[in-house]
This record gives structure tokens, C-alpha cells and sequence, in this order.
């Protein structure tokens, strides 16, 4: 006897918050310090974290144009 109830999905990692990933900005140590911090969030499945992480990376994109 089976004991699988439920039928088998494939675990697809999608990236749920895929939009809110910005780009830190290349040579940035604080750009680079976050993205580490999301990195670090999203491994641990802390999405709300990482989240966080992705929108002061994107803030603070805004505030390096040379
Ligand atoms: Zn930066």
C-alpha cells in the first residue's frame, strides 16, 4: 500500500518575486552588501527579507547616477 496521498508536484522554484530583483550596481559596496543580504534571505526561503533587500537595492540604485 501507498501511503502518497497527494500526488507528486515538481518542486519548481520559481522565482516568486522575480520583478523586484534589481540589478546592484557594479563596484557599489552597499549595492553589493544587499544583494549578499537577499542572497543570504532567499536561501533561507526569508522572501520577505529578501524582498526588503531587493527594494533598498533598488532605492539606492536610484541615488548612484554619476
Ligand atoms: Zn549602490
Amino acid at each position: 500500500m501507498s501511503g502518497n496521498r497527494y500526488p507528486e508536484r515538481p518542486v519548481v522554484l520559481s522565482e516568486p518575486y522575480a520583478d523586484l530583483i534589481p540589478d546592484p550596481v557594479p563596484g557599489c559596496s552597499e549595492c553589493n552588501a544587499l544583494d549578499e543580504e537577499r542572497y543570504e534571505a532567499r536561501k533561507l526561503r526569508k522572501f520577505a527579507a529578501a524582498v526588503v533587500a531587493s527594494q533598498r537595492i533598488r532605492n539606492h540604485g536610484c541615488g548612484h547616477r554619476a
